[in-house]
């Protein structure tokens, strides 16, 4: 390169990510653009507090699945793991209700030691990607701690994990609530990237648990709106279901239409894309009578290899030339 050119900036991609089905899809797309070009910004709402340990569920699923280690068979945790720490904790603390495996284990240590020495989460987020040889940018929305309180009829509202994993999603959700946000700041490097981003896209994830908590930051809406017509969603719902996880009774519960369509009224003004599977084709005119431009695809992301067509298709409809 010649004295006094700077170096071509290379396009950058951002996604807003909860777990599971948000990691399937940054996998796909890894494939499609490498993971250096990804910018992630991650939920941390449903963090929670287990034997003195911080554990980060969205992070670390995202961590482990670019990093290739994530338990194929649910989507998350580390493959092969075994579960001794937790057996051997029963002794103290009764029967567990969430699944740590051992090596696992070893990130949450990590992790919380750090925390503990002062470092910020999004450091010892940064130094436990790299530490699994993850190349994209794993970010979580905040450096604060922010937490989702579910209230099914008849209960006390519950952290989101009692919820979801302890009691099984079970009962009629009345409220959500994300407790800490008056304390808690959008990480600036997230909003900076969702900002400088040539594409944005909102993975399938949760709208109610996992992207809503995102978007209650000021910073992080006003970013996303001022990016919408670079940005894509993809819907959670396919065939009027979620694909996994109690998204379907939250919707009902909090009174949204359990469809793509009650998804795409979420995401209004944020992004102009809105990805369907081919089982909810019906809905594109009404899609597009809501603003957005509808794209109908295959979005069950049985393979890595269907995330990546997947992925493309998406960047295609955002004309990402990269
Ligand atoms: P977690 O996976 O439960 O940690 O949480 P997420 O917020 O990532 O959301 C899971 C959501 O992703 C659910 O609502 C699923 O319906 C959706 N999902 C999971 N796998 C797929 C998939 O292959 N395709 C699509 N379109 N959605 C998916």
């Amino acid at each position: 390169m010649a004295h006094g050119q700077s170096a071509p900036k290379i396009a950058r991609i951002a996604a807003l990510a909860g777990g599971v089905g948000a990691a399937k899809f940054l996998r796909g797309l890894a494939l499609c653009v490498g993971q250096q070009r990804l910018d992630v910004v991650v939920n941390t709402a449903d963090d929670e507090e287990f034997y003195g340990l911080r554990v980060c569920p969205d992070l670390d699923t995202v961590i482990y699945t670019l990093g290739a280690v994530a338990n194929p068979r649910t989507g998350w945790g580390i493959a092969r793991d075994t579960f001794a720490t937790l057996g051997a904790l029963a002794r103290f603390y009764g029967r567990p209700w969430f699944a740590l495996g051992d090596r696992d284990f070893a990130t949450h240590l990590f992790r919380t030691s750090r925390l503990r020495e002062g470092a910020a989460l999004s450091e010892v987020t940064a130094e436990i990607a790299s530490k699994f040889a993850v190349r994209a940018r794993v970010m979580p929305m905040s450096d604060e701690p922010v937490r989702t309180f579910i209230t099914v009829r008849g209960s006390a509202p519950m952290p989101f994990q009692e919820y979801l994993v302890r009691s099984r999603a079970r009962g009629r959700v009345e409220r959500i609530e994300f407790h800490g946000l008056k304390r808690a700041r959008a990480l600036p490097a997230a909003v900076a990237a969702l900002k400088n981003a040539a594409a944005v896209i909102i993975a399938p994830s949760n709208p109610l648990v996992s992207v809503a908590p995102m978007l209650e930051f000021g910073a992080i809406k006003a970013a996303l709106r001022s990016a919408c017509e670079r940005a894509a969603a993809i819907s959670p719902i396919v065939a009027g279901r979620p694909v996994k996880g109690p998204l379907d009774r939250m919707m009902r519960g909090l009174g949204h239409e359990v469809s793509v369509l009650g998804v795409a009224r979420l995401y209004r003004k944020l992004v102009s894309v809105f990805v369907i599977d081919h089982a909810d084709r019906r809905y594109a005119q009404a899609i597009a009578e809501l603003g957005f431009k509808p794209v109908v695809t295959d979005t069950i992301m049985r393979t890595p290899l269907r995330a990546a067509r997947l992925a493309e298709t998406v960047l295609r409809a955002l004309n990402f030339g990269g």
